[in-house]
């Protein structure tokens, strides 16, 4: 019997009744195939109320002194809320409350020892998120026993083995065998994994970033390998991958298939689809991805392969994307001509910062880039200024057209141009990457909305806009 492992996302485990639809989710599964089960923490529709952000809160208020009851009594509410909608049998939910109370007892001690010691290093942090995980992960179980389906809870939260120092492609690898050793199915039993893992070096968001739970779905799959693992599904609350947000262009398509490729673009530039890192391990492993809707189980959802396998024809272009909160520097130094270096120079201090640059356009006397973090940048800029005169421009947006078919099609950037120009949107700077599967340009953050819609319509909509 083949295998398929199900990530929920955190909306989809949002409240004791969206538990409760997931567990029908695993158990129609069950009829044909074994399932793991990886979860994020329970979170609204609104991120910023969800629980790892309540959790990150309540540290960032303890470590400042302050009273950090507020975000920690709103998530104990929504826990008790869901234990109590979420299962029937009166005694299995006295034991999940008593387990929940013992951790919340344990988390609030945890707090008011960062309130003692004022600083949060990247391991209190990590301490901190996984409760999330924990929790959701334990009543999903919880969910599964109620109907009887056998469920056994996996905690991932230690198993990093105490030796591992760094953060390397080896220790991935090393990391993928030991959660497909942890994860694998024991007798007929459906494994409740934490989507947290740690603890690693330097602090999972740092390794890893948020949303991370795609990314243990995928070293679990990954590790397990095609021979035993069918498919990686992740249950959203969307369709699956759109054209574009639909929560920002309604007229959005969902894309029966896309290329892992395509993905990552769009997840970088802006669009929440998958975590980055997700797609190159499930893909050299041969395992699709499938992205699915929980709350409409029988869509057929939008399944990741490289292009050819899809059996699609190649459209022009595949989505479009914008990411805001970016910020454009430009450094001029007169003495750029002919200056050996300086551009090295300009990266060696960026690298010694740790700032993350997106795009990057280049004169004979400038160099700009943008970058979606300010802190790192700011710490750089008197190093940075050594070397020329520094100009900084927030509050601008990345507008990115994501496609495979863009390598084999002409005039695709002129129309992009134009479409955006017609909407009267200012394009600032523009970058296509060398794979030729994405556009992007820079523009004011206010534009971003018009700029993506006037682009979509040109390029996503049938029949497009006046033609
Ligand atoms: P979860 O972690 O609960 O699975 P996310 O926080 O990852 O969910 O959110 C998914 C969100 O990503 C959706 O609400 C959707 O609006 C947004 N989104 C942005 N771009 C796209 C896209 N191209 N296709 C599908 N969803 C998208
Ligand atoms: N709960 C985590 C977050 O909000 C991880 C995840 O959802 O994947 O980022
Ligand atoms: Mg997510």
């Amino acid at each position: 019997m083949g295998l398929i492992v199900q990530k929920f996302g955190g909306t989809s485990v949002g409240t004791g009744e969206r538990m409760r639809t997931v567990a029908d989710i695993i158990q129609r599964t069950l009829k044909k195939k074994r399932v793991i089960a990886v979860v994020s923490a329970m979170s609204g529709t609104v991120k910023a109320e969800g629980t790892t952000n309540l959790l990150l809160q309540a540290g960032e208020l303890a470590v400042q002194g302050v009273d950090f009851e507020p975000p920690l009594a709103t998530l104990e509410r929504a826990h008790r809320a869901a234990v109590g909608e979420a299962l029937t049998q009166p005694a299995l939910r006295a034991e999940v409350q008593t387990w929940m109370d013992s951790e919340l007892a344990w988390l609030r001690s945890f707090l008011e020892a960062l309130q003692v010691i004022r600083e949060l290093s990247p391991r209190s942090q990590d301490i901190l998120m996984a409760t999330g995980e924990r929790f959701s992960a334990y009543l999903l179980a919880a969910v599964l026993s109620d109907r009887s389906v056998p469920a056994t809870f996996v905690d991932l939260t230690s198993v990093v083995p105490e030796e591992e120092r760094e953060v390397t492609p080896a220790f991935f690898r090393r990391l993928q065998e030991r959660l497909a050793d942890q994860c694998a199915p024991k007798d007929h039993e459906v494994p409740v994994v934490t989507g947290f893992f740690g603890m690693v070096p330097g602090g999972l968001l740092k390794a890893v970033g948020r949303g991370y739970t795609d990314f243990t779905a995928a070293l679990i799959s990954a590790g397990l390998g095609r021979k035993k693992v069918d498919e990686m599904q992740v249950w959203k609350e969307v369709d699956g991958v759109y054209t574009a947000d639909p929560r920002r262009v309604p007229t959005a398509r969902v894309l029966p298939s896309i290329s892992p490729t395509e993905a990552s673009e769009l997840t970088y530039f802006g669009s929440e689809v998958l975590h980055p890192f997700t797609m190159e391990r499930v893909v050299a492993a041969e395992v699709p991805i499938r992205i699915k809707n929980t709350f409409n189980p029988d869509g057929p959802g939008t399944v990741i392969l490289p292009r050819g396998k899809a059996g699609e024809a190649l459209q022009r272009v595949t989505a479009v994307t914008a990411k805001k909160g970016i910020t454009i520097f430009t450094i001029t130094s007169n003495r750029m001509y002919n200056a050996y270096g300086f551009m090295s120079r300009v990266f060696e201090r960026l690298a010694e910062y740790n700032v993350v640059v997106d795009l990057i356009s280049t004169s004979e006397v400038s160099l700009s880039f943008t970058v979606d973090r300010r802190e790192e940048l700011e710490r750089a800029m008197p190093r940075l200024r050594e070397l020329g005169e520094v100009v900084v421009t927030p509050g601008r947006a990345i507008l990115a057209m994501v496609g495979e078919g863009m390598k084999f099609a002409k005039g695709t950037a002129g129309r992009m141009f134009t479409s955006l120009g017609e909407a009267q949107v200012n394009i600032e700077m523009i970058s296509q990457g060398a794979s030729e599967i994405n556009i992007s340009c820079v523009i004011k953050e206010e534009d971003a909305e018009v700029g993506l819609k006037a682009v979509h319509r040109a390029f996503l909509e049938d029949p497009p806009a006046g033609k």
